[in-house]
């Protein structure tokens, strides 16, 4: 008996949905039970999130891949391309207006990790990308509208997530219309499978595993484990939540803080609390802390100048670091002038010229006494972080 040595494929997919309308997470696990109905081994399905700020997409910008291990790659093309043409004929008819630009990407090995780390940080140029893959056996499929979702498809097969990752069960709908999801089974599964994260905003007391677009996911329950994040699908769906027409475990980037730049440094020299109470900061950087950033934005309005703070932020395309997490290093707080050996305290004799006891006479230097501050990490409430965005909570869980 011949047999014959099995390899691993990648398979990448991005920019499915129109928009709100659809989502790729849906697509891809059509694609996968596909895969699987025609014999495929899939092994390691991953939701990977992108740069937060690339232009034209939609608020999560997530891309899909796993790996196939199979013998027959021929078998395995013409699977794809059953699947893609059949997914996108109307798309390729042109019968409508389409924003979407869907790529699927096949590959015969894990693409270099650098193009992950190009496309979770930074803006790609199609084009750029495009040379980076001459070089590397693959197909690619796309419709004639575009080929933008290579972008993402690449970054997601190219992503190793071996430093720090998380994992999300994501469950699609048969219909649309509101989503029946009580918020206090989301708390008992909260309690029940503590290896859960960010899946409730306990400051706004709201569950975070709903969306709120027309799109075909009923939740999305994120955790620090395969196990946790299933524990807690199948307990909503015995627990009187919305059954849902199938779900998948992936391993994602979310929480991580991969898009994130190393901790940033500096004193205030400027605050300008802006109207809606959104606070810009110069410390030799730009930096704003946005008026919905609850604790973080309160923290921000309270510092002053001279101020020395630490930070981690997204710079955007105008040079302004969107503040994730904020500290106070060392704040100079209830200054106050020293108090003479007589017991009286010091005033100052005008600019420049020293302390004069108001008592006694005697005369000091221009100093200051005051008490040292120095704060804890603050981030926003749950609701208004990245999904990227590592939590305070997570901060530990690999070298940061
Ligand atoms: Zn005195």
């Amino acid at each position: 008996m011949i047999v014959e040595a099995s390899s691993t494929f990648w398979i990448g997919l991005d920019d499915t949905d129109e928009r709100e309308h659809g989502c790729t997470t849906f697509d891809f696990n059509d694609l996968v039970l596909h895969l699987q109905s025609n014999g495929f081994f899939i092994t390691d399905p991953r939701l990977v999130r992108l740069w937060p700020f690339a232009p034209q997409r939609t608020r999560g910008n997530a891309a899909l891949s796993a790996a196939v291990i199979t013998t027959k790659g021929d078998q395995l093309e013409s699977a794809l391309d059953d699947w893609f043409t059949n997914r996108f004929s109307d798309l390729n008819a042109g019968l409508e207006l389409h924003s979407a630009e869907p790529v699927l990407l096949l590959t015969s090995e894990q693409l270099p990790v650098q193009m992950y780390w190009d496309t979770v940080k930074n803006h790609v140029d199609l084009g750029d990308r495009l040379v980076e893959l001459d070089s590397i056996e693959h197909r690619l499929w796309s419709t004639h509208v575009g080929r933008s979702g290579l972008i993402g498809a690449s970054a997601a097969i190219a992503w190793r997530g071996e430093h720090d990752c998380t994992w999300e069960c994501t469950a699609w709908r048969a219909k649309l219309g509101p989503r029946k999801v009580p918020e206090i089974v989301v708390d008992m599964m909260c309690k029940k499978y503590p290896k859960t994260i960010l899946n409730r905003d306990p400051n706004a007391s709201r569950s975070l595993i709903a969306p709120r677009t027309p799109c075909p996911v009923l939740y999305g329950i994120r955790g620090e484990s395969r196990d946790a994040v299933l524990g807690g699908h199948n307990f909503l769906q015995e627990n009187g939540v919305e059954q849902s027409i199938g779900h998948r475990a992936h391993r994602t980037n979310q929480a991580t803080d991969d898009h994130l730049d190393t901790m940033g440094s500096g004193v205030v020299l400027n605050l300008e609390v802006m109207q809606g109470g959104h606070v810009k900061i110069d410390a030799g950087k730009y930096l704003l802390a946005f008026a919905q950033g609850g604790p973080l934005n309160s923290l921000a309005q309270s510092l002053k100048l001279g101020d020395e703070i630490e930070w981690y932020g997204l710079l955007d395309n105008a040079d302004t670091i969107h503040l994730e997490k904020l500290r106070l290093a060392r704040g100079k707080r209830n200054m106050k002038r020293p108090v003479c050996e007589c017991g009286s305290r010091y005033k100052s004799r005008g600019k420049c010229q020293g302390l004069k006891c108001p008592t006694c006479g005697s005369i000091e230097d221009d100093i200051w006494d005051f008490e040292v501050q120095i704060g804890d990490w603050v981030e926003p409430f749950a609701s208004f972080r990245r999904h990227l965005s590592k939590p305070l909570s997570r901060m530990g869980n690999a070298e940061d």
